[in-house]
């Protein structure tokens, strides 16, 4: 039997292998359903894609990056530095590329992993490495649409939109990244925005040859630049705590506006009528320029169905109008609080993740939930961030799964006790209350059906390290 089962090869996976692997232990493998590591990273490669966080601080603490070219480095480096790390830390041995799970079920002492193909791996404990942005969102409409069409997360590698119409659906964090490409090359683009999201700049700065030898050579003037941006984020965390000092940036954001986009009635339909950091704030000084372009129309009606080679939508006096395309994108997110995958793992009682859950993911310390022995997430519920990189989270994350790992060596059974987890939920539940996710005047990804937030971490990244940093195994059950 397997001792860890690790589910996905991106940040997360990769993360805890390498750590699993520093303490010595081979009794794991990592199950990965594309044919490299990268997770997120490895899917998205969309035009422009790019981290909207420093990659200084968007890499891991233990294996820093002294050649990234430039603040916020693209896709390709960042699939790059992944791939180099499970490489040099010597974990791509333990991945089984193209494995897809299909579910999981426990089996009153170890799981049972289900593969697609039909083969099964028994593990005595199994993390969810998945990714919260890993399945991809299509909302349906009526009528199909024929042409070309995919979500931004499948890019069709051969799609080439020059000469063509296309229609893009969303206007997220993806969407943004990639609109200035599709209108550079498009001859005509047309946006379907159902809420305007608010854009502030992105200050991407090169970074030259010299400097780069600098960070390879005093290790110590990279940290210093990592620590700089980690505590400035870490002190932007306030304003999502107390939204009023989001006006500040709403003023950069709405000047950066007044001055990318001339027609007053377009400026209009991009201003947006939430508090900023409500939904993710968007990094970007080529977004609303490209909006502006004339081969460019902003569409704000809602989309009432799709035709073959057109959207239909139609306007608050029930007005339609036909919007004729060649092809289709759907930048319409992920499917992060109600995956498909949760109805599939099953724990003690025979009870999926979906049913207990119940629209609302809830775990200790954002990484096991009660009723499920020996699974654990990494970016699971309530570890999610607005103001810095995730990556912080992760290893936070694994250190304290560490701990519980190593108890399991000698332990058959480990899950949370209904008290800590349900105190840990309660004081997330009371935290979040009055942060801008919940109180900004926007509907976001963040929030489950419940209405609950069962995505965010609504403190600073400090205060959740030393959480876990605290925390040994008082909060759990163990079974010899
Ligand atoms: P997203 O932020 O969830 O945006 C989805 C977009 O699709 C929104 O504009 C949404 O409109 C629209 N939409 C969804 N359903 C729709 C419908 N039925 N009709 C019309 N419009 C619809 O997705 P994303 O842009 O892929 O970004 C997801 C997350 O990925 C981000 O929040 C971020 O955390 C991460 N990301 C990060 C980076 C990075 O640089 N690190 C880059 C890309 C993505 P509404 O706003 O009205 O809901």
């Amino acid at each position: 039997m397997i001792g860890v089962c690790i589910i996905g090869a991106g940040f997360s996976g990769l993360g805890l292998a390498i750590r699993l692997r520093q303490e010595g232990r081979e009794d794991f493998v990592i199950l990965e359903r594309g044919r490299e590591v990268g997770g997120t990273w490895r899917d998205n490669t969309y035009p422009g894609c790019a981290c909207d966080i420093q990659s200084h601080l968007y890499s891991f603490s233990f294996a820093p990056n002294p050649d990234w070219s430039r603040a916020y480095s693209p896709q390709s480096e960042i699939l790059r530095y992944l791939i180099d790390c499970s490489e040099r830390f010597d974990v791509r041995r333990f991945c089984r590329f193209g494995v897809t799970v299909v579910g999981c079920e426990w089996s009153g002492d170890h799981w049972v992993v289900k593969c697609a193909d039909g083969s099964e791996i028994a593990a005595h404990s199994v993390v969810m490495a998945v990714g919260p942005l890993s399945e991809p969102s299509i909302p349906s409409f009526d009528g199909v649409f024929r042409g070309p069409r995919f979500h931004s997360a499948k890019w069709e590698a051969g799609f080439d939109p020059r000469g063509l119409r296309v229609g893009v659906i969303g206007n997220g964090a993806s969407a943004v990244q990639f609109i200035p490409f599709l209108q550079r090359e498009a001859s005509r683009l047309v946006l379907f925005q159902r809420t305007a999201a608010w854009v502030v700049p992105r200050p991407n700065r090169v970074f030259h040859g010299l400097e780069k030898s600098v960070f390879r050579k005093l290790p110590f003037v990279r940290a210093i630049l990592r620590a700089g941006i980690y505590w400035a984020r870490e002190v932007f965390s306030y304003a999502f705590r107390y939204p009023r000092i989001m006006r500040v940036l709403e003023w950069m954001a709405l000047r950066q506006l007044a001055r990318d986009v001339g027609d007053p009635v377009l400026r209009a339909k991009l201003t947006p009528s939430y508090t900023i950091g409500c939904k993710r704030i968007l990094l970007s000084d080529d977004y609303w320029p490209a909006l502006a372009a004339p081969n460019v129309e902003v569409v704000t009606e809602s989309i009432l169905r799709l035709e073959d080679r057109a959207v239909v939508t139609r306007d608050a006096a029930g007005r339609e109008y036909r919007h004729e395309l060649d092809a289709l994108i759907y930048a319409t997110g992920f499917r992060v609080t109600d995956s498909p995958f949760y109805s599939r793992v099953i724990g003690r009682g025979g009870r999926s993740l979906a049913e207990v859950w119940n629209g609302s993911p809830k775990a200790y310390l954002g990484t096991t939930t009660r009723g499920f022995p020996n699974l654990f997430f990494l970016l699971g519920p309530n570890t999610g961030l607005g103001h810095t990189s995730v990556v912080l989270m992760i290893e936070a994350q694994i250190e304290h799964l560490l701990k519980l790992l190593r108890r399991l060596r000698s332990a058959r059974a480990l899950e949370p006790r209904s008290s800590a987890q349900d105190e840990f939920v309660r004081a997330v539940d009371r935290d979040v209350q009055n942060t801008v996710w919940n109180t900004g005047g926007c509907q976001s990804w963040y929030l489950d059906r419940t209405g609950r937030n069962s995505t965010i971490w609504p403190k600073s990244v400090v205060s959740y390290r030393k959480l876990m940093e605290s925390k040994n195994l008082e909060g759990y059950e163990v079974r010899e």
